[in-house]
C-alpha cells in the first residue's frame, strides 16, 4: 500500500505500474504538453514541468515516495535533487541523446527511509497571539490573566472517539481517508483522488452509538485555559514568551505551544528607544528666557517638576536630559534616562499698555530697552558698505489664504504630498 497516489494520479497510472507503464504514460503526456506544442501557454508548462519531476521521482526515489509520500521526499533527499530537468528528460526521449534512463531505482534509499526515523514524533501547531500592554504596564511590570480555547484530548473516551473496541478501521479507503476513484471518459478511464466518503477522510470509522457521547467521536474538546502571562518590568516590544505544551492536543501528536508575543501600544505622552523615555514639552518665550517650571506626568501616577532657572535659556528645539527617569531595564536593577525636547512658543507680538480707547500701543521705549538691559546686543549682520545706494522697507504679514503656494513654499509648511509640494517649490525659485 503506498502512502499517497498523486504522482501516480499525475502520469494516469496506478500505484502498482511497471516501469515500463510509467516510461510509456510519461512520454504521452510530455509530448501532448510540451511548451513547443502550446504556444505561450503558462499552464501546459507548468505540467509539462510537473510530469518531468513526477517521472524522475518515480524512477530515481520511488521506494521513499511510496512509503512516506510527498513529505518524506522533501525531509529525505532535498526535493528532487537528482533528477533531470524537464527539457533535457524529454530530449532523452525524443531527442535520441544517451539511452537507459532510469536504471535502478531505490538504491540510494534501500534501507528503507535513511533519517526518516530520528525525526521527533508531530507536534500539534504552536498557538501565536500578540499581547499588547501599555506602556504603563511595562513600567510597573504586571501578570496577564489570557483566556485561551484549545482542544483537548476528550477525557472521557482518552482520545479514541468511542468505545473501546468500537472504533474500526475505515473499510472503504484502507484507513487511508484517501481513495482512488475511476471515471469512464469516452474510450479512456480516469483515475482521481477523493477524500473517502465513507469516513470523511478519518481512516476510521465509529458505529453513531458507540460513539463518546463527551466528544461525539471527535476525539478531543475546545477548553476553556487561562495562562498567567508575566509582563516583567522593562520589557521590550517584541519578546516573546513561551509555554511548552499548553497549545492544541490531538490523538497521537505531541501537545502544542503557544507564544505570546508582547507588543507595547504608542503613548499619548512618552516615546520609548530602548530604556529611554522621549518627552516633548512646550514652554512659552519668558519661561524659556526668565525660568519657571513644568510638570511631567510620569507612567506610576508621580509628577515630576523640573525647574528652569531664569536665564538658563532653553533654545527651540533644544534636548535636556533628566537622569534616571526612563524606564526600568529589563532584568536589571537601573533605570534608563528621560529626554525632553523643548518646544519654545514666541509670542505673536509684544506690545505697550493699551490707548485710551482700549488699543494696545507699540513696545514703549522703556520696554525695549528693558530687554535690552538683559539680552545680548543686537548684531547687525550683512551691513552695506558705507558708499552703497539703500533703499527703506518695511515687512508685511502674509496672509496665507491670499498668497496660497508661494507663502507656504517660502516658510517649507505645507502638509500637501510630496509630488505637489516640489513642483510649488520649483516654480516659486524659478520666479
Ligand atoms: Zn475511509
Ligand atoms: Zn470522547
Amino acid at each position: 500500500m503506498v502512502k499517497e497516489t498523486g504522482l501516480y494520479d499525475l502520469l494516469g497510472v496506478a500505484p502498482d505500474a511497471t516501469a515500463e507503464e510509467l516510461k510509456r504514460a510519461y512520454r504521452r503526456l510530455a509530448m501532448k504538453h510540451h511548451p513547443d506544442k502550446n504556444e505561450g501557454s503558462i499552464e501546459a508548462d507548468a505540467k509539462f514541468k510537473e510530469l518531468a519531476n513526477a517521472y524522475n521521482i518515480l524512477t530515481d526515489k520511488r521506494e521513499l515516495y511510496d512509503q512516506y509520500g510527498q513529505e518524506g521526499l522533501e525531509q529525505g533527499g532535498g526535493g528532487g535533487g537528482g533528477g533531470m530537468g524537464a527539457e533535457d528528460l524529454f530530449a532523452q526521449f525524443f531527442g535520441g541523446g544517451g539511452g537507459g534512463g532510469g536504471g535502478g531505482f531505490g538504491g540510494m534509499f534501500g534501507g528503507g527511509g535513511g533519517g526518516m526515523r530520528e525525526q521527533g514524533p508531530k507536534k500539534a501547531r504552536t498557538i501565536h497571539h500578540v499581547h499588547k500592554v501599555s506602556l504603563e504596564d511595562v513600567y510597573r511590570g504586571k501578570v496577564s490573566k489570557l483566556a485561551l480555547q484549545k482542544s483537548i484530548i476528550c477525557p472521557k473516551c482518552d482520545g479514541r472517539g468511542g468505545k473501546e473496541g468500537a472504533v474500526k478501521t475505515c473499510a472503504g479507503c484502507n484507513g487511508q481517508g484517501m481513495k482512488t476513484m475511476m471515471r469512464q471518459m469516452g474510450p479512456m478511464i480516469q483515475r482521481f483522488q477523493t477524500v473517502c466518503p465513507d469516513c470523511s477522510g478519518e481512516g476510521e470509522t465509529i458505529r453513531e452509538k458507540d460513539k463518546c457521547k463527551q466528544c461525539h467521536g471527535k476525539k478531543t474538546i475546545v477548553e476553556r485555559k487561562v495562562l498567567h502571562v508575566h509582563v516583567d518590568k522593562g520589557v521590550q516590544s517584541g519578546t516573546k514568551l513561551d509555554f511548552r505544551g499548553e497549545g492544541d492536543q490531538m490523538p497521537g501528536v505531541q501537545p502544542g505551544d503557544v507564544q505570546f508575543e508582547i507588543e507595547q501600544k504608542p503613548h499619548p505622552r512618552f516615546q520609548r528607544k530602548g530604556d529611554d523615555l522621549f518627552y516633548h514639552a512646550e514652554i512659552d518665550l519668558l519661561t524659556a528666557l526668565a525660568g519657571g517650571a513644568i510638570y511631567v506626568e510620569h507612567l506610576d501616577e508621580r509628577w515630576l517638576t523640573v525647574e528652569i532657572m531664569p536665564g538658563e535659556v532653553i533654545a527651540n528645539g533644544e534636548i535636556k536630559v533628566i537622569r534616571g527617569q526612563g524606564m526600568p531595564s529589563y532584568r536589571h536593577h537601573d533605570f534608563g534616562n528621560l529626554y525632553v525636547q523643548f518646544e519654545v512658543k514666541f509670542p505673536d507680538r509684544i506690545t505697550g499698555p493699551p490707548d485710551s480707547d482700549g488699543y494696545p500701543t507699540a513696545m514703549t521705549e522703556a520696554q525695549v530697552k528693558a530687554l535690552e538691559s538683559v539680552l545680548p546686543p543686537r548684531k547687525p549682520q550683512n551691513i552695506p558698505p558705507p558708499d552703497a545706494m539703500t533703499e527703506d522697507y518695511s515687512l508685511e504679514k502674509v496672509d496665507p489664504t491670499q498668497e496660497g503656494g508661494r507663502a507656504r513654499g517660502a516658510t517649507g509648511e505645507d502638509d500637501e504630498d510630496e509630488m505637489g509640494a516640489g513642483g510649488e517649490r520649483v516654480q516659486c525659485a524659478s520666479q
